[in-house]
């Protein structure tokens, strides 16, 4: 049972009707959704299902298959249902502003120190990312936070489009993000696109323009092996 996956093209969508399609433990399956199941380093999201005056928590929320199925308090309403859904916004907000931090972060050391990515990971407001250096000094970071709040400051757009996957395969700047990787059965790449700055093939939620991620602070860097060094990022609450 498919769900289509309403994040994708609107991650502004926050609150939405949808249909029960199937029912597992204290799950429901819906025909579409603007709940994000986790992936990419950026964690699910949780809300609300209500059904006349029943609110059901929404507590987990994951892929299984075409689906993507949404764990909720107690057993929830039956397939045929019409829910209306709500997202826990403020939660949600601050994870795409965290995620599109990353991204301006990653950005910033492939195009200045010529650095790629090697992993990464996200709270709301806070992340972090590690990154082929040789080696990191307290200098170097707040030179790279300096740059990262420029492109802030600078407002570029981000766009979201979708690419044929022979496309994406030869888009030179994708190349260092590997679409070749992705499974073979995905034939359109979803690609965001800081304009200007960083193309990535990214199943994640963002913020329309890098000046919704406020100031962003380099909170630590460590070591994560020779050429391998983490940095970590907070973001202000709004
Ligand atoms: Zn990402």
């Amino acid at each position: 049972m498919e769900t289509e996956q309403l994040f994708q093209s609107d991650a502004y969508l926050r609150a939405f009707e949808a249909t029960v399609t199937a029912v597992e433990d204290a799950g429901v399956v819906l025909d579409g959704t603007a709940f994000y199941p986790g992936g990419g380093g950026q964690p699910n999201d949780v809300g609300s299902l209500i059904v006349g005056d029943e609110t059901y928590e929404v507590t987990k929320v994951r892929r299984e298959g075409a689906a993507i199925m949404h764990e909720l308090d107690r057993a929830g309403p039956s397939p045929g249902t019409t829910v209306a859904a709500r997202l826990d916004w403020d939660r949600r907000y601050a994870l795409m502003r965290t995620h599109t931090a990353l991204h301006i972060l990653c950005g910033v050391v492939w195009r200045d120190y010529g650095a790629k990515v090697t992993g990464g990971n996200m709270q709301p407001l806070s992340g972090r990312m590690d990154f082929e250096f040789e080696s990191m000094s307290g200098e170097l970071v707040r030179e790279i936070e300096a740059r990262v709040n420029e492109e802030v400051s600078g407002a570029r757009a981000i766009r979201v489009d979708f690419l044929d996957r022979d496309a994406a395969n030869r888009h030179p700047d994708l190349i260092r993000t590997k679409v070749n990787l992705l499974p073979e059965g995905i034939r359109a790449v979803r690609i965001v696109d800081i304009e200007g700055l960083d193309v990535q093939a990214d199943g994640g939620t963002h913020v329309a323009n890098t000046s919704e991620v406020g100031a962003v602070e380099v909170t630590g860097y460590k070591s994560k092996g020779k050429a391998n060094k983490r940095i970590e990022i907070a973001l202000p609450p709004e």
